[in-house]
């Protein structure tokens, strides 16, 4: 009964860790069961979810070389509010690994099935490239939240991503979506964000998701305390924001009804 969403941008630094652990924080909030998956062995989504990934038992890169499972291999976060599938630069073996394995896209797919009952969401952290770890979290999903700055340059990359998911859609996963284009460390004070933001509006339409993420140092410094910003200091701008996108969220994705409720 799980949807899930992968957080994707080929750009580094652009807001997709910081989009995935709060917003699993903010969903949390709200009464949503959460799984995050890291699938950057740089491990910043285990490392801001208070996990420490040196000292992870079992990681991501286990259960795409189906060595582990899942529900083996997941922890709690710090504040045990969601679940973590954890990455270490172990992971960055996998991707060579992957090659010459059979069902090298489908591996973390197939291993999200066996927890489907357990979350509403899941929510997957991809590294800055569209590689076949990135592949594996799009062959896994219902949609794709693409977190972006509103600057000069930030069109440009979009338009790779949208074709990639466009050819995962039509090859490899009919079930995956462009859920939509969220704008992150928005300074409103800045004449060509709103540029951007307006071409984005013009161009996009009701795929850009209505809630605006404020450039927030508070968000920035959680981290380090091994926490989301919604949960390091809740009253933030920066935290307000991620807890409206995850209603946002739950508004444009529908809560997952029973299957029972959804037949009749
Ligand atoms: P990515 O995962 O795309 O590489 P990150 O989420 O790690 O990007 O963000 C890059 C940097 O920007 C980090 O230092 C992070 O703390 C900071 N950052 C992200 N979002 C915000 C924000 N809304 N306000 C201020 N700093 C932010
Ligand atoms: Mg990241």
């Amino acid at each position: 009964m799980s949807r899930i969403f992968c957080v994707a941008n080929q750009k580094g630094g652009v807001g997709k860790t910081t989009t995935t652990v709060n917003l699993a924080a903010g969903l949390a909030q709200i009464g949503q069961r959460v799984l995050l998956v890291d699938l950057d062995p740089q491990g910043n989504a285990t490392m801001g979810s208070g996990v420490d990934k040196r000292t992870l038992v079992h990681s991501v890169y286990e259960v795409l070389l189906e060595t582990t499972g899942v529900a083996e291999a997941r922890v709690r976060s710090e504040r045990g509010t969601y679940d973590v599938l954890g990455a270490n630069r172990e992971l960055s073996g996998a991707e060579v690994e992957l090659v010459a394995l059979e069902r090298r896209n489908q591996r973390l797919a197939q291993a999200l099935q066996t927890v489907d009952a357990d979350y509403d969401f899941v929510l997957v952290d991809c590294p800055p490239s569209l590689s076949l770890l990135t592949l594996n979290g799009l062959c896994a999903a219902h949609g794709v939240i693409v977190p972006m700055q509103c600057e000069y340059f930030a069109l440009e990359g979009l338009t790779d991503l949208v074709n990639t998911i466009k050819q995962v859609h039509a090859n490899l996963n009919r079930k995956l979506q462009l859920i939509g284009l969220l704008r992150v460390m928005y300074d409103p004070r800045i004449t060509l964000q709103n540029q951007v933001s307006e071409q984005l509006k013009a161009h996009f339409a009701e795929k850009v998701f209505d809630t605006v993420i404020p450039r927030n140092v508070r968000l920035a410094e959680a981290p380090s305390y091994g926490l989301p910003g919604v949960v390091f200091d809740p009253s933030s701008r920066g935290a307000q924001a991620y807890v409206e996108f995850a209603r946002e969220m739950v508004s444009r994705v529908g809560r997952p009804q029973p299957a029972s409720a959804a037949a009749g």
